[in-house]
């Protein structure tokens, strides 16, 4: 079943039963100047809850979409590594305003998922809230769903609306229980039924959220009930989307697989799961549609997270070899793909793809460099000098280390004591005959080789040992003691990390985004200083604030003055609008 069936089905089916379908309303809240973005269904309707609008209706369906890429909500640090989340998806949402409630609901959605698309009811899994006693009853009484897949949630951080089954708009005002509809996509896949320790895996996949208001939270914490409960309901159309198509990630539906077509041919890419596609895919929609909801690049609030976001994209781009602006041609595909539904995306496509071009050009510019300082402050051999320069202070050694992406030979440094280390590892006879050149010229002209240079080290660590073997066969081709040493990976671990400077010269020189360099980090194994990035950051701040003190009367250029303006640091997963001023 097509994506696009999907949505027509749900509507259908809400619209069969008494429901007035209402289009999606933009990611940039209209209503909520608190919120960043529309980052669910019941967005467009908090109004609605609390009272202080009236719809014309008490019973609404629509396919709302939404952005969970900043703010409350970010799940940009999952997209790549799980299999059901995106930064842009579209949920499927049913609301009663005070009409139907947990009965209804919960039968709808029974009906939906196991009579409207067939799904076997056996593979559905469902959560509820511990003391809801009424929507347990349903679901095993009138459903029939055996006890056994109905998991009661509870608390997890002291506080009710600190568990995933308690919702709330707010520290006060309409809250409730929920309840979860999860679809079991097999025991081939590693993760465990909701509540359990390994729920956060793929296997058990929360499919439809089924929120049941009912309490009004007084600001002493009291629940009083609401005079008339309503029912606010979201599915992830992309999840669904997989289970119908007979897939496990979200990236193989039908949709997904066009867009990672398109971007495997434009990056030459082969091999179609290749995260950098998936990324590329996934981001294409969420920048196209801020765009098109009046986004723009910029280094502030809404703007700051799309400039992430195409950052985020080009970077990946690179690593699959791109040098030169690719993203905005994906605008094309996506606009045939969802162009239909989203008319708005159709009529300003060529805009989008424009805003993405030029900000793709800046940063193409600056990536190579940035992207050059970080393969150098994060490559292989750093965390080996770091915990060999600790462990043995270096100067009795000239230091032959292999590292496990293959043999380097980088040539011939100098460390603090003054000594020789080689960073070695030619892969071919070419470099291994520059190495011995190298170190032939050093010894004779006795140039560089500190005084207290003794010996060659050959580190043997986490990599093979016929590396080892060929780095031992080179040292023996000169006169010099040979040691070897063992490293394991965990030694290595608190050796890897990006220095504060780093990250900090990266976000101020190059332009990327803190979140990025954490992004490149993360894939291989480094932390970073974020602490130590705010501290710097901040004493940026106090620069600029000074300087603009000072030079307020002047006539600056408008480009210097943009770059002295304090720039709001948005933080690594804080992004509120709070901080963000927007
Ligand atoms: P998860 O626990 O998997 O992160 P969630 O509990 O955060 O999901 P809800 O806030 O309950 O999700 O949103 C309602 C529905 O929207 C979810 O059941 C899911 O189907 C869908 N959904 C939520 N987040 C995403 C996302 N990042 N990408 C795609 N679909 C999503
Ligand atoms: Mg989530
Ligand atoms: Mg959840
Ligand atoms: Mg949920």
């Amino acid at each position: 079943m097509k994506t696009a069936d999907i949505r027509a089905r749900f509507l259908d089916f809400f619209r069969d039963r008494g429901h007035t379908i209402v289009p999606s309303a933009p990611l940039v809240p209209g209503n909520d100047p608190t919120l960043m973005f529309t980052n669910s269904g019941m967005v467009q309707f908090k109004n609605v809850f609390l009272g202080s609008e009236k719809p014309g209706y008490v019973r609404a369906a629509d396919v709302q979409r939404c952005l969970r890429a900043g703010g409350k909500h970010n799940d940009l640090d999952s997209v790549g590594y799980t299999a059901r989340h995106h930064t842009f998806f579209e949920m499927l949402g049913n609301w009663s305003f005070g009409d139907y409630f947990k009965r209804e609901a919960i039968g709808w959605a029974w009906e939906l998922l196991t009579k409207g698309f067939g799904l076997p009811g056996e593979r559905l899994t469902v959560t509820v809230y511990e003391t809801d006693d009424e929507a347990y009853g349903i679901w095993k009484d009138e459903i029939g769903v055996p006890a056994e897949r109905i998991i009661r949630i509870g608390d997890n951080k002291g506080a009710p609306y600190a568990s995933d089954n308690f919702w709330q708009m707010a520290d006060t005002g309409p809250c409730g229980p929920s309840s979860e509809i999860f679809y079991d996509h097999g025991s081939h896949i590693p993760g465990g039924p909701p509540g359990s320790p390994d729920e956060d895996g793929d296997r058990f996949i929360e499919i439809w959220n089924l929120v049941f208001m009912q309490f009004d939270r007084q600001p002493d914490g009291t629940l009083l009930p609401l005079p008339a409960p309503c029912v606010d309901t979201g599915m992830g159309l992309e999840r669904l989307a997989a289970i119908l198509q007979g897939v496990h990630s979200n990236y193989e539906i039908d949709l997904f697989q066009r867009l990672i077509a398109a971007a495997a041919k434009l990056t030459g890419t082969e091999d179609l799961e290749n995260k950098s596609l998936r990324v590329i895919a996934d981001h294409i929609r969420a920048c196209s549609f801020l765009i098109v909801d009046g986004v723009t690049p910029s280094n502030e609030g809404r703007g700051y997270v799309l400039r992430r976001i195409i950052r985020r994209a080009v970077r990946h781009g690179y690593m699959l070899g791109m040098r030169k602006p690719f993203f905005y041609m994906l605008v094309d595909v996506l606009n045939s793909e969802m162009g239909g539904v989203y008319p708005e995306l159709a009529e300003s496509a060529s805009v989008v793809a424009n805003v993405l071009e030029k900000e793709e050009q800046r940063f193409f510019l600056t990536v190579e460099r940035g992207m050059g300082l970080l393969g150098r402050a994060l490559s292989p051999e750093v965390p080996v000098m770091r915990l060999l320069s600790e462990r043995l202070g270096l100067p009795d050694y000239g230091l032959m280390l292999h590292t496990s992406g293959g043999l380097y030979l980088d040539g011939v440094f100098r460390t603090e004591g003054g000594a020789v280390a080689v960073l070695l590892m030619p892969s071919s006879e070419q470099s291994r005959q520059a190495l011995i050149k190298t170190v032939s010229n050093l010894q004779s002209e006795n140039e560089g080789w500190g005084e207290g240079y003794r010996k060659f080290l050959v580190v043997k660590g986490p990599w093979t040992d016929a590396d080892v073997s060929r780095a031992q066969a080179l040292v023996n081709a000169f006169d010099i003691p040979t040691e070897v040493i063992e490293v394991t990976e965990e030694d290595l671990k608190p050796y890897k990390f990006l220095p504060a400077e780093t990250a900090f010269s990266l976000y101020d020189q190059d332009g990327f985004p803190i979140d990025l360099t954490a992004d490149v980090c993360r894939e291989i194994g480094f932390s970073v200083d974020l602490e130590g990035f705010e501290v710097l950051m901040e004493a940026q701040r106090e620069r600029a604030r000074a300087a603009s003190r000072f030079e307020s009367k002047g006539q600056l250029p408008a480009e210097l003055v943009s770059r002295l303006d304090p720039t709001q640091f948005l933080g690594y997963e804080a992004l509120t609008v709070t901080d963000a001023k927007v």
